[in-house]
């Protein structure tokens, strides 16, 4: 398949719901590569969200929901970064100092930006947009990603996790569903922090006040199709019924852990001034 910064998956707008994938690919343009690592580091976690690109796709199938996949590895640039946060362009991660990446002149960056990070964002802006036109009310947005068993030589205990900032109306149901197998550990707000500033979540949904959450799911869950099938099963009833609740689809400001909203907007455009 030829490259493309990001990879829609046709659903219906109607629905009033968008799936998005930012680490779904681990794919890079031939220029680049394989950014001077070895092509062993591509197989890894440090390169993309293992099982995400599939549970995503089976999930829009199952709730007949429009999804937008990142195309690129975010060792070339993170999407689920806000383009001013230090962490954007990886020069080290999880051990492997990434050569493609060290130095990092601006216009390399700004490249960056230009070819893969923001034609993504303008998919997803462009996806929101139309459902929202379809349905006719604010859409639920859904981010899935995954994270890996172990932290150093830590084993992580949780089968999954749901981040977020401020706004509970889609987490606390969806923690809840899950929470309903006594069988599962589920993460509120682990095993991370969900409040990060520009980040995904931040721009398409914190700031507009769209509904939403960020699920993380265990990798060695979901590496394989047994594993995907059945945390789509698991997860898209709960979805379903989280978007039948109007509550989800109006527009509301809960403001962000990271600082005020209205100090990010000023930012950004004097960033893009
Ligand atoms: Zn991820």
């Amino acid at each position: 398949m030829s490259f493309s910064p990001f990879h829609l998956v046709d659903g219906d707008p109607a629905k009033g719901l968008v799936l998005l994938a930012d680490h779904a690919r681990r794919d890079l343009p031939s220029a680049y590569g394989s950014l001077g690592l070895s092509p062993e580091e591509f197989e890894r976690h440090i390169a993309y969200d293992i099982g995400v690109e599939q549970l995503t796709r089976t999930l829009s199938a199952m709730l007949g929901a429009p999804a937008v996949l990142g195309g690129f590895s975010r060792l070339l640039i993170d999407p689920n970064r806000g383009e001013d946060d230090p962490t954007l362009i990886m020069r080290l991660s999880d051990g492997a100092i990434v050569p493609g990446n060290n130095p990092m002149p601006s216009d390399e960056r700004e490249k960056r930006l230009n070819q893969f990070y923001r034609p993504y964002h303008g998919a997803i802006a462009q996806t929101i947009e139309a459902v929202t036109t379809a349905s006719g009310k604010a859409p639920l947005v859904i981010s899935i990603h995954s994270f890996t068993p172990f932290w150093k030589s830590t084993p992580r205990p949780w089968h999954a996790g749901i981040l977020w900032d401020k706004d509970p109306r889609a987490v606390r149901p969806i923690i809840e569903g899950l929470r309903a197998d006594p069988h599962l550990i589920v993460g509120d707000n682990e095993p991370y922090d969900g409040a990060l500033r520009n980040d995904t979540m931040f721009q398409h949904c914190i700031v507009p006040g769209l509904a939403h959450a960020l699920i993380e799911v265990r990798q060695d869950l979901i590496a394989a199709q047994v594993g995907i099938e059945q945390w789509a099963k698991r997860l898209a009833p709960i979805l379903e019924a989280i978007n039948a609740d109007p509550d989800m689809h109006v527009a509301r400001q809960f403001g962000s852990r990271t600082g005020p909203i209205e100090a990010a907007n000023t930012m950004d455009k004097e960033n893009r001034a």
